[in-house]
């Protein structure tokens, strides 16, 4: 195990059964998603951690779409999901299953355990069966079809495969103990009649497998040593261990499969839940799955999130028992470490105010080298045009400035990035008194930015020249709720009640006209304002559109 990451108790328990002779190499984990939705930073934590805890033992980690539900699962989530997970940069090789591969061998466990007596099949009704099921504290009353013979419960199996009744008629359950504590033992359901076409497997079956069924017996199937999946799933783990057990799969098992559970992640301002992203996506509140301000991978991936910032922000949060609230402020602060290194540095202008240069031919035109990135000096230079008439923010000149300021004023000097030492001549004032433009001259000795005698000039402010920049749409976003934790609404409010009416902004910025040829992928730097990415879907060279990844600087943490 590789010696530079944090222990947890996943990393404890896989070196534990090392120690006591499992082969690291036989370390064997899944990732599996319900193909109902797209995956969000959640099942990033999730997938980090199987993939992670395989390759560095040299295992493996099997990729199982959990396609058990047919009424929500759609291939555009398969493909989807699949994307993500190699966008992250973890590969399954050839170990891509779906747990509707195992219908027939599911079937013909479920069959086995009827004929030992060990499930039958139940005519009550859901509400029944809750009713019969009872509540914590006091044990629950047996079905009266609960010894119904096997013969019986066998025919009805195969009558309910043959699509001989109406769902709800009957429901195959397994016989544990109708009195255990734990509700999830009291002769669950394992197989129940559902008249839905399947994704996969279309309308070869008319009943489906419970989840806590098919699970656990598909990672015996594909020999999983550690099945890790989230705390809600703590209370199903005697019935994993069970179904294994009672069946003649346990026959054929090198290693007895595990479930583990850990903490999942919430995050501030965040919804993870799937069914209500659905729900954002299906009331057209956001654009999309992969709108940007969404906590999935798509929508982060088109904001300009990078691969390795999120998995080092899931490496960093750690693995735990217990549930809590992560800061958002730390994946952003993850994504601004890495940006910082990759993101390539440009300029743009986001409140121009124009400045006429009097000492400069008009007309003339000075290619200046910008450099790409100051942190990576294999990303090279570029050059960018310089000319009579420039932009810069309308934040970086002041009238009647306070003492201390370096940037621009009457009378006063500034760095123009890359290019030349400026001073300000002249405020030009429209009809109602406000700034309209500013005349400035220039050092022509100072090119690059260094004054040929030495003296100092404190500040150094960004620009674009006015004849060469291109308009762009900047979209500036905030989160999309208002409230920290939305995992945890207040009674009887609904999440729609936090969401943030300003959680996008569009602005008309201007760009240096390399900018245009910035392509979705390309994490960019807009100096002295943010990190930025051309977007997926809008940006093209004739119309630029760029998303705002993250700030320069943490501005939620005060
Ligand atoms: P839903 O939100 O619809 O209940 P889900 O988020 O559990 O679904 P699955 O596709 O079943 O979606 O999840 C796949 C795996 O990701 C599971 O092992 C699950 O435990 C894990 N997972 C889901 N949400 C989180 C989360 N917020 N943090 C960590 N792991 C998560
Ligand atoms: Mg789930």
């Amino acid at each position: 195990m590789s010696q530079d990451k944090p222990m947890h108790f996943i990393r404890q328990i896989i070196a534990q059964d090392i120690a006591e002779g499992l082969p690291p190499s036989a370390v064997h984990t899944r990732f599996p998603p319900e193909p109902n939705g797209c995956l969000h930073i959640g099942h990033a934590k999730a997938f980090c951690l199987d993939f992670g805890m395989a390759l560095e033992n040299g295992g493996k980690c099997n990729l199982r779409f959990d396609d058990t539900n047919p009424d929500k699962e759609e291939t555009r989530f398969v493909d989807a999901i699949k994307e993500d997970v190699h966008w992250l940069g973890f590969d399954w090789e050839d170990r891509e299953y779906y747990a509707s591969d195992y219908f027939e061998k599911l079937y013909e466990l479920a069959e086995e355990l009827i004929k030992n007596g060990k499930a039958y099949a139940c005519t009550l009704s859901a509400d029944e069966f809750k009713e019969y099921r009872g509540v914590p504290g006091q044990p629950g009353k047996p079905s009266p079809w609960r010894d119904r013979p096997p013969e019986e419960s066998l025919d009805i199996f195969r009558r309910m495969r043959a699509g001989e009744f109406e769902e709800g008629a009957y429901v195959i359950r397994a016989k544990i103990d109708m009195a255990s504590p734990n509700l999830h033992m009291r002769d669950p359901a394992i197989y129940r009649i559902k008249k839905a076409e399947h994704h996969r497997t279309g309308a070869k079956w008319c009943i489906y497998p419970m989840y806590d069924f098919a699970h656990c017996l598909s990672d015996a199937i594909e020999g999983i040593t550690h099945s890790i999946c989230t705390l809600e799933f703590e209370v199903h783990r005697p019935l994993y261990d069970w179904f294994i057990d009672n069946t003649s799969i346990i026959k054929t098992l090198a290693v007895h499969p595990r479930q583990y559970e850990f903490a999942r992640l919430n995050l501030s301002y965040t919804m993870m839940s799937k069914r209500k992203l659905q729900q954002l996506v299906a009331e057209n509140i956001v654009e999309g799955w992969d709108d940007p301000r969404m906590p999935t991978l798509a929508g982060m991936r088109r904001r300009g999130y990078t691969a390795a910032a999120i998995r080092n922000f899931c490496e960093v949060i750690g693995v735990t028992k217990f549930n809590s609230l992560t800061e958002l402020a730390l994946l952003e602060h993850c994504v601004r470490q890495d940006l910082n290194k990759v993101a390539k540095r440009a300029m743009a202008v986001f409140d121009p105010l124009e400045v006429e240069i009097e000492n400069w031919e008009e007309g003339k035109v000075d290619m200046l080298d910008a450099v790409n990135n100051p942190e990576d000096e294999s990303a090279g230079i570029r050059k960018i045009p310089f000319s009579k008439r420039i932009y810069i923010e309308r934040a970086d000149f002041m009238e009647n400035p306070p003492k201390k300021y370096f940037r621009l004023s009457p009378g006063g000097e500034v760095r123009l990035r890359y290019a030349y030492i400026m001073r300000c001549k002249d405020v030009v004032k429209d009809a109602e008194g406000n700034i309209a433009k500013l005349i400035c001259t220039i050092d022509t000795e100072s090119r690059g930015g260094n004054a040929p005698d030495g003296r100092k000039v404190k500040g150094t402010i960004h620009w674009v020249s006015a004849d060469h920049a291109r308009e762009a749409v900047a979209r500036l976003y905030e989160p999309l709720f208002t409230r920290a934790d939305m995992s945890d609404l207040p009674e009887g409010s609904d999440f729609k009640d936090f969401l943030n009416p300003s959680s996008v902004e569009e602005k008309k910025i201007l760009i240096e006209p390399s900018l245009a040829d910035a392509r979705a992928g390309e994490p960019l730097q807009f100096e002295r304002n943010a990190y930025f990415m051309a977007d997926a879907k809008l940006h093209s060279p004739q119309h630029p559109v760029f998303n705002r990844t993250v700030a320069l600087k943490d501005s939620y943490s005060k």
